[in-house]
């Protein structure tokens, strides 16, 4: 009789064949003990940064500016706007940062924004969320013109998806679907389900994984899904955005799917995922660690945009 774990591995392996051939391709693809492959997204991050360092360089330096505002003193804050700063150094950009103390008014906040969102050196403004307390982001965000919006997160950016005209696709969808591509996940003619109905995360998803060239057949679920497990097990591609510490566990995925996890949660044990790796990674054909799968892709995608934000503003004229 064959045990259940090897049954699993040998499913996966029948129903994951061409997934597989294609990672074969991938040199240093590096495995879960349970034989899943290991989406990391430190190592793509930084194969990212040095791409587009490399068609800076080769595009003669052109300045290509991302200007960063931070207003209060949020610890994580202050680490996610060093890294992104850090980051766009690396990938040869230059980055501009605007300081704010959290009892700044609405009025001021507004005009260092629009001083940047004015600036024909600044091609991509970043606005850290969440504001401190008393602070309105949507007025805030209304005032980046879409060319600069390069965290992809206002209503005209969206539009623009929705539309499938050129513009910014918000970070952490977009890297979820780089990681898809650079791993050679199949997405045409599959199946996939998107966990979490955000703007921020869960929509542009589906957008992206069901739009023509990735062909997916996507699934939006959330917290009013019914049984979310059966659901998932239908899947061929899970991406896990409900920020549920453990959500999803080894029974709602299907032997061979690809399991992306953006989840964030702090708990008393640290910070955690949406996806049960350990029991995951024993059933899944390929899946992200947390942390280094989803997040660095999101400072990755922040830069890319950014290069397009400086192409959409004329600085160069290539792709
Ligand atoms: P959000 O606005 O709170 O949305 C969470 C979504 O998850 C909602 O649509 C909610 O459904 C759904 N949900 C909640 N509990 C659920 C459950 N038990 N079953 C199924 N669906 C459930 O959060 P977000 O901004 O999209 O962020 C999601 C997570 O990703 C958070 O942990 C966040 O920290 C993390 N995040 C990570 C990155 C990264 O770089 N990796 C970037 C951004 C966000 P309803 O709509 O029905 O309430």
């Amino acid at each position: 009789m064959v045990k259940p774990l090897r049954l699993r591995q040998l499913l996966r392996l029948v129903w994951f064949r061409d997934y597989l051939l294609g990672v074969s391709e991938i040199l240093d693809v590096e495995h879960t003990p349970g034989g899943a492959v290991l989406m990391d997204g430190n190592r793509l991050r930084d194969a990212l940064v040095a791409e587009l360092n490399g068609r800076i360089t080769e595009l003669g330096n052109p300045a290509v500016c991302l200007a960063t505002v931070l207003v209060g003193d949020d610890k994580p804050s202050q680490i996610y706007v060093r890294n992104k700063r850090r980051k766009a150094e690396e990938a040869g950009m230059q980055s501009r940062h605007v300081e704010l103390p959290g009892d700044v008014s609405q009025q001021e906040l507004e005009a260092a924004v629009l001083g940047l969102a004015s600036d024909p050196t600044v091609h991509g403004i970043l606005v850290q969320l969440p504001l401190p307390d008393g602070l309105d982001a949507e007025r805030v965000l209304d005032l980046l013109p879409p060319e600069k919006d390069v965290d992809g997160l206002t209503e005209r950016s969206m539009g623009r998806l929705v539309r499938g005209r050129d513009g910014h696709v918000p970070c952490t969808p977009l890297g979820v679907m780089r990681l898809l591509e650079r791993y050679q996940i199949a997405t045409a003619g599959r199946s996939a389900v998107v966990i979490g109905r955000s703007t921020l995360v869960g929509l542009p998803q589906v957008l992206l994984l069901g739009r023509k060239g990735c062909d997916a057949t996507p699934t939006l679920a959330h917290s009013r899904t019914a049984d979310l497990a059966a659901v998932c097990r239908e899947a061929d591609i899970i991406v896990a955005a409900a920020g549920i510490a453990g959500l999803v566990t080894a029974d709602f995925v299907k032997p061979g799917a690809a399991v992306l996890d953006v989840g964030i949660s702090r708990t008393a044990d640290g910070i955690q995922g949406d996806v049960d790796f350990d029991s995951v990674q024993a059933v899944a054909g390929a899946i992200t660690p947390m942390p280094g799968g989803t997040g660095p892709m999101t400072i990755a995608c922040l830069l890319e945009n950014t290069f397009h934000a400086a192409r959409m503003q004329g600085v160069f004229s290539v792709a």
